[in-house]
């Protein structure tokens, strides 16, 4: 069947076929340690849960306007004023079926044909596809590997052209976990706004964060509002909350953009969930209770992410990697494991699900075939398993090619 040029260059999201790949080899009986999902282990908070429930019952099963409940986007931006201390007009929230929906809304209302977008490498496998379903350009900028893979407006400036529209930053990273600082931040934004780039900020993992400032990441919207004029906000309920499969993401940006990002949602999927909407008022609204179980998913991460850098050193002394400063995710080096057999991180990753039954993403799917990464949201003694079993996994290729075992 002859199909379009839209969707022309469209390769299917590289981290949910390895996920579906570790469950289905699972549901054929084999004992897999699945380390590919970039999903919170840990089930829905119960009063969200009950929230929906009771809105089921209470007859919300009907549609909203496009952009969201208004009592919804007017709690996401009461949330976003209260932790960044600035005004934030609701009516430049609009939710959507995802982050995902929320990021193809912002690029498909920004760019289009002939133009281009910045894409800082390793960047999150979804950003080059989306941007090319608007017939935008990606172009990928190399992060700096001794700051954490981050760029700077030096590596910005230099790929750079008349045709650069935006530039896409996630901070916390997916795959890195790496934390631009609010100097970092600053620093591209002043970039951006001198040439005119639109930047979409990607901060779903914002409060996935391992450091002291605030029990937060450094957003955008601690910026100074004359560092940035155009910029649009991506977050929502799937990892904070751990809703993923509720579907609830936002977009945040001036009200006519939002308005055009609203009319584009009311042609496509129209609403997001009503029910998903109404338990996201519940987690959005939610005060103590939710700083709470957000506090205690945020606890058992960091703990997971000390005990996995902590494994990796002692089982694979010599192998790199990014320390993670928030997300869930550990980007780890491989290619001192290629040979002919494996000459790529798919291969590697391959050989690994096969031979040792761990699944992990290779590193290609982020931009850099060098490495894969590893999701650390997993029960602790998953972690232990699937680290030990891959430490033995390359120590049998050491021990093959007659190289020195670590
Ligand atoms: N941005 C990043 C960086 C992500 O890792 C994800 C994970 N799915 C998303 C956006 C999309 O989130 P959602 O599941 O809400 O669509
Ligand atoms: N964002 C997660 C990941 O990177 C979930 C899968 C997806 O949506 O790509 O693994």
């Amino acid at each position: 069947m002859p199909y379009s040029e839209n969707i022309a260059r469209l390769q299917p999201s590289a981290t949910i076929a390895v996920s579906s790949l570790a469950k289905r080899l699972r549901a054929e009986g084999r004992d897999i340690v699945d380390l590919s999902a970039g999903e919170p282990d840990f089930d829905t908070p119960e009063f969200i849960v009950d929230a929906a429930i009771d809105g089921l019952r209470r007859g919300r099963t009907r549609y909203t306007p496009a952009p969201g409940l208004p009592e919804l986007r007017r709690a996401i931006a009461e949330s976003l004023a209260e932790w960044s201390g600035r005004d934030v007009d609701w009516e430049g929230v609009v939710v959507s079926a995802g982050a995902k929906q929320s990021l193809f809304n912002a690029c498909f209302s920004l760019f289009g044909p002939g133009d281009e977008v910045l894409i800082v490498a390793p960047y999150w496998t979804s950003y080059p596809q989306i941007v090319a379903l608007t017939r935008a350009e990606p172009v990928f900028v190399a992060g700096d590997v001794a700051n954490g893979f981050k760029a700077d407006p030096d590596r910005l400036e230099a790929a750079r052209t008349p045709r650069t529209r935006g530039l896409i930053l996630c901070s916390p990273c997916n795959p890195t976990g790496a934390v631009y600082s609010r100097d970092e931040l600053d620093a591209v934004a002043r970039w951006a706004e001198r040439h005119g780039v639109c930047v979409v900020a990607d901060e779903i993992y914002r409060s996935i964060y391992y450091g002291a400032e605030g029990g937060r990441a450094p957003s955008i919207l601690d910026l100074d509002e004359d560092a940035l004029s155009r910029w649009v906000l991506i977050d929502g309920a799937s990892k904070a909350f751990a809703m993923t499969g509720w579907r609830i993401g936002f977009s945040y940006t001036a009200t006519d953009l939002a308005r055009k990002i609203s009319a584009l949602q009311s042609h496509t999927t129209s609403n997001a969930a009503t029910p998903s909407q109404v338990a996201a008022l519940a987690a959005f609204a939610g005060g103590a209770r939710t700083a709470e179980a957000v506090a205690g998913m945020v606890d058992a991460f960091r703990r997971r992410r000390n005990a996995v850098t902590g494994w990796m050193r002692e089982r694979l002394p010599g192998v790199d990697f990014v320390e993670p400063g928030g997300a869930f995710y550990l980007f780890f080096r491989v290619d001192g494991f290629f040979d002919a057999e494996r000459p790529d991180s798919s291969a590697f990753c391959s050989w690994l699900i096969e031979t040792a039954g761990v699944a992990t993403v290779p590193g290609v799917a982020f931009g850099d075939d060098r490495y894969a990464r590893m999701s650390f949201a997993a029960a602790d003694e998953t972690l232990d398993r699937g680290i030990e079993r891959m430490a033995e996994a390359v120590r049998s290729l050491s021990a093959a090619s007659g190289a020195p075992t670590s």
